[in-house]
């Protein structure tokens, strides 16, 4: 156990439950996917899910996947667990996302290089198990997809 770990402290703030709005989202992220609600009115991409609409008050939307390609807006690492099964991972990076679509996601960061988290770098979003939340969308450093060559 570190130094770190043997300091860390567990929140004593209820955990998140999903809501009725945003179940979803996160039912589509343990399946491998970004989705958000798109207003069917006036085109806003809501995040957090809400049942209205926070620009224009329509109650209408259409989920809408997005390619979860984005950069990182701001960063910490968090010394204090929210909840009793991330105490063990504790110091971890957690950063706001801001993905092309416009939503700023706040959210474990991945497989960063050495010198860590650099605000405005490139990244992609993976899937992973987190603690006891289940597989939930986190963020790493944006994967270089090289064009395919063709084979002589
Ligand atoms: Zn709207």
């Amino acid at each position: 156990m570190s130094a770190e770990t043997a300091r860390a402290e567990v929140s004593t703030q209820t955990p998140y439950l999903p809501t009725e709005d945003d179940t979803r989202f996160w039912q589509s992220a343990a399946e491998g996917h970004l989705l958000f609600q798109k207003c069917d009115q006036c085109s806003y991409i809501r995040w957090p899910a809400a049942g209205v609409c926070p620009e224009c008050l329509s109650r209408a939307s259409t989920w809408l996947e997005v390619d979860g390609v984005g950069t990182l807006w701001s960063n910490v690492t968090y010394r204090r667990a929210y909840a009793a099964s991330l105490k063990e991972q504790v110091p971890y990076p957690v950063g706001l996302v801001e993905l092309d679509c416009g939503v700023r996601l706040l959210t474990r960061l991945v497989d960063l290089p050495h010198e860590g988290a650099e605000v405005g770098m490139a990244l992609t979003v993976d899937y992973r198990e987190v603690g006891d939340h289940g597989v939930v969308p986190v963020f790493g450093p944006a994967k270089t997809v090289l064009p395919a060559v063709p084979l002589v």
